[in-house]
């Protein structure tokens, strides 16, 4: 099965259309949370990802649209485009994001916004916050968003033996060449569809070949302009407009 996982969308649909047409014909859309926040397009996002059938889990982004008291730990851009995206959803978009697990297991795979053991809030971006989880994941691969980082953190060799882990090994992706997983645990980040902080500003995500157990990780240039202009209408926070540009 042929699989495009999608995270951190945050609403940006031109960048959501690009990457999809980049990616092609799929068997599945899985998506990993934070489908809306800081972007100008989330009832749009939302039924695209609805139109696609698309399996996922609720972002802290996604908790903070439901009206969640969380968006006061949010700092202040964050917070103004979500107090912006609370009154401008849709009751279907609400009722939607309301509804996202926030984890979800298909076969092999741990599906979590941030990391298998905390997984609306916790940031794998170390090599000891990634072996805590490997030695904690009820699955061989996990799959994780909320750093907006492509990036893979894979076990061993040798395997995991009482509850521990062999030594992490951190892999950068190389575009459009895969990583075959199998036989190694590993938790992977598609890096971010609608706002990437890699410092390319490109769309990213991943491409998954269920048999092969491997992982590619594509990007897809798109209208920047377009997403900037309808935030720029929106009276969207200016800093929010302008990472876009830079990819950070
Ligand atoms: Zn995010």
């Amino acid at each position: 099965m042929r699989v495009a996982v999608l995270s951190d969308i945050h609403a940006n649909l031109p960048a959501l259309e690009a990457i999809l047409r980049r990616i092609g014909a799929v068997d599945e859309v899985w998506h990993l949370g934070d489908v809306v926040g800081y972007g100008p397009d989330p009832d749009a996002v939302v039924e695209r990802l609805k139109e696609l059938r698309a399996r996922g889990v609720q972002g802290n982004h996604d908790l903070a649209a439901t009206g969640d008291d969380v968006i006061r730990d949010f700092n202040v851009d964050a917070r103004r485009a979500m107090e912006w995206t609370r009154r401008e959803i849709s009751s279907t978009t609400l009722a939607w994001l309301a509804a996202l697990p926030a984890r979800l297991t298909i076969g092999p795979w741990n599906l979590a916004h941030g990391s298998p053991r905390d997984p609306t809030w916790e940031y794998i971006v170390s090599e000891p916050v990634a072996a805590a989880n490997l030695a904690i994941m009820a699955t061989e691969w996990g799959l994780f968003g909320h750093t907006h980082l492509p990036w893979a953190y894979l076990a061993g060799p040798p395997a995991e033996t009482g509850g521990r882990v062999g030594p992490i090994e951190e892999v950068e992706p190389m575009p459009d060449s895969g990583l075959v997983l199998a036989g190694r645990r590993a938790l992977v980040n598609p890096g971010s569809v609608g706002q990437p902080r890699d410092g390319n500003p490109a769309s990213s995500a991943l491409v998954l070949d269920t048999e092969r157990a491997e992982v590619s990780w594509v990007r897809a240039t798109y209208d920047i302009r377009a997403t900037q202009q309808a935030m720029r209408s929106a009276g969207l926070p200016a800093r929010g407009i302008e990472r876009l540009a830079h990819g950070f």
